[in-house]
């Protein structure tokens, strides 16, 4: 008989006697993992007490060593897998398990899709409450590799002293080298290999973070998936690049290559990028496509870094939106404007709202050299612009509520501001389109949404990071006093 208990303290009974037990550091246990975190590990019980073992698969039976007790529950380590998962798969990388970029890059991709979509359906139902759940299937990629568009390459020394590059370790800002990322594209390498050759040839040093010495911090890489354009930028810790006219020679030999430049950031501190870019070589950006809709992206754009998903992601989130080409359309949280723009082709007009000043620089230029008139933009917390509009609405119109068909919400992981809830709910779109990076938040707020006035109409997650744990989750609410079937029918 086992029996849980705080501190990681459990009882059991031993020759009829209880006796009281306490899991402590470094001690090992066998256990069966049954479920998966958030982040992708393993959970499973041993002797009632939930443990959390990185890189352990759902499915598998292993040997964990404790490295931290809490009160209910522990983390541990993976030591050895007595039985593998039928789901365990041989890994593309073989760094997978130290790398902070993949989490569940050994589970087969089938299981993974399955995992995120019952995170999915696991959270509306634990947090939002909700019995019913109108879920469609989750998309995956085709495939699932190679579809990341963006990489920061960290450049550092080995024990030897000799160059290296790849990517952090999780959770620390040791360099492990490896310049074939399974997730980056091909090119990445040759890119690599000529900039750190060039360094080695040139004597130009590599950025020390310790001592706050030395060059050459990352290497930012952009590839257009549909336009095949490439962009290089050296992240400096000063104000030139010393012989760089040999990196330019080199990399203008890469067939694609458009736009080389640097970017100074001499601030000792985590953040990749500086303020300041200066173009070497070619154009300032590089061009891509997401839909029909033209991109402009420079190196300190934001830009979604998986684009087949995006498309896929932002076609559902105006599937859903059921437009017809009357409606009036708020998309909160637009960033550059990617689904403002995707909706403004069937709208009547659309008005976006971001935080970020730079980022509304983006959506206004994107929208001018998409040639798209009816798309607005302004610069502010969705939480203050939307309910100052709708006072000042009420004022100048006789009292006279502020009207949308359709209100699109993309927030980042905490999820919407009360008080933008409030705002939505007095102004009753016919429509709330709900694309959420966190199904968790995404819940909570639904819960709120669909107390009173909405309905879960449609619920989609859609696998933006393969090999990691995070989705992406599309979500479509409609007003209780709409036929059910409206937006089906606006969208024939
Ligand atoms: N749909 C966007 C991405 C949304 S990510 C695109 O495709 O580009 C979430 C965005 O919300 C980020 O751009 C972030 O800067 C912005 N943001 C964060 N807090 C905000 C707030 N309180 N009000 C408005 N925008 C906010």
């Amino acid at each position: 008989e086992v029996k849980e208990a705080p501190w990681g303290l459990f009882f059991m009974r031993e020759n009829g006697r209880r006796r009281k037990m306490k899991m402590k550091k470094n001690e090992e246990y066998q256990i069966r993992i049954d479920d998966m975190g958030v982040n992708g590990e393993g959970i499973g019980k041993v002797d009632g007490i939930t443990l959390f073992v990185k890189d352990a698969l759902i499915g598998d039976v292993a040997r964990v060593k404790i490295m931290k007790m809490k009160k209910q529950y522990g983390f541990a380590r993976l030591m050895e897998v007595l039985e593998p998962s039928p789901w365990r798969v041989e890994p593309k990388c073989q760094f997978h398990r130290q790398c902070g970029g993949c989490q569940i890059q050994a589970l087969s991709y089938e299981k993974q899709l399955e995992f995120k979509q019952n995170k999915v359906l696991g959270n509306l139902q634990r947090i939002g409450g909700f019995t019913e759940i109108p879920m469609e299937p989750i998309v995956g990629m085709e495939d699932p590799w190679h579809y990341r568009n963006k990489a920061q390459f960290p450049v550092g020394k080995d024990k030897e002293g000799n160059l290296i590059t790849g990517f952090y370790a999780g959770r620390t800002h040791q360099i492990i080298p490896n310049r074939d990322c399974a997730l980056g594209v091909s090119v990445n390498r040759e890119i690599l290999d000529i900039v750190l050759d060039t360094m080695t040839e040139e004597g130009v040093e590599a950025y020390d973070e310790e001592t706050g010495k030395g060059l050459v911090r990352h290497i930012l890489i952009r590839y257009g998936f549909k336009t095949g354009e490439i962009m290089v930028c050296l992240v400096i810790n000063g104000d030139t690049l010393k012989s760089a006219e040999k990196f330019v020679d080199k990399l203008v030999q890469i067939p694609g290559m458009t736009s080389i430049s640097v970017c100074i950031n001499k601030k000792q501190t985590n953040v990749i990028m500086g303020d300041t870019v200066k173009v070497l070589w070619g154009q300032g950006y590089i061009t891509d496509y997401i839909g029909d809709i033209k991109y402009q992206i420079s190196p300190l754009s934001f830009y979604q870094v998986n684009p087949v998903q995006t498309e896929k992601l932002y076609g559902q989130a105006l599937e859903y939106a059921g437009l017809t080409g009357n409606e009036i359309v708020w998309d909160l949280y637009c960033g550059i404007g990617t689904i403002s723009l995707f909706l403004a082709q069937k709208a009547k007009q659309v008005y976006g709202v971001e935080i970020v000043p730079q980022a509304i620089e983006d959506a206004k230029n994107n929208a001018k050299i998409n040639g798209i008139k009816n798309a607005e933009f302004y610069v502010g917390k969705a939480e203050e612009i939307l309910p100052d509009y709708y006072a000042e609405y009420a004022k100048t119109h006789n009292g006279e509520t502020a009207h949308a068909d359709v209100i699109v919400v993309d927030p980042p992981r905490k999820g919407c501001d009360a008080v933008l809830l409030d705002t939505i709910l007095k102004m009753q779109p016919n429509r709330i389109v709900y694309v959420s990076c966190d199904s968790a938040t995404l819940a909570r707020d639904l819960k709120i949404l669909c107390e009173k006035d909405y309905r879960l109409v449609k619920v989609r997650a859609v696998d933006q990071f393969s090999h990691t744990g995070h989705v992406e989750t599309v979500v479509l609410l409609s007003q209780l006093k709409q036929k059910p079937d409206d937006y089906i029918k606006c969208h024939d």
